[in-house]
């Protein structure tokens, strides 16, 4: 199986990852559709939440509120979608179970729809991986405190 998220769970890929516990890897999404976009990534292969076993299903939401806490410290942020699309016709792009934590900042809404239609597009790939590196190191400390 070629699945992006196990090969990152391996170390067999790199990411920004900013937390791993037994359950999860919490990383940066590297087609971000706001500054630090997070995705809270399953450890073992689950495509659909109902594939995820109980104990990692039932700590998913207390782990995404301890990450929604050190994202509020941005700059800026006011709010954040929580958004799993579960299954392929949802939306999900790599079939593994993933949250993503979507910071917003009030007015963002346009930024966020022209995200939407360019974020796979390989533009300013390498200013964008500067960027990541520093949210990462800065979530990596806010988590720490969260
Ligand atoms: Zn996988």
């Amino acid at each position: 199986m070629n699945c992006v998220f196990c090969a990152i769970a391996d170390g067999q890929l790199p990411a920004h990852i900013i937390h791993e516990d037994e359950h999860f890897l919490v990383l940066l999404d590297i087609f971000p559709l706001r500054p630090t976009h997070v995705l809270i990534v399953a450890r073992g292969h689950a495509p659909f939440l109902a594939d995820l076993p109980s104990p990692p299903r039932e700590a998913l939401l207390a782990l995404a509120d301890r990450v929604a806490k050190a994202l509020y410290r941005e700059p800026g942020v006011l709010g954040i979608n929580l958004l799993l699309n579960d299954g392929p016709v949802a939306n999900q792009h790599v079939p593994h179970l993933h949250l993503h934590l979507i910071p917003r900042r009030s007015g963002d809404l346009i930024a966020l729809c022209w995200r939407i239609l360019t974020r796979f597009l390989p533009l300013g790939r390498k200013r964008l991986e500067a960027r990541l590196a520093c949210e990462a190191e800065r979530l990596r400390a806010a988590l720490l405190e969260a």
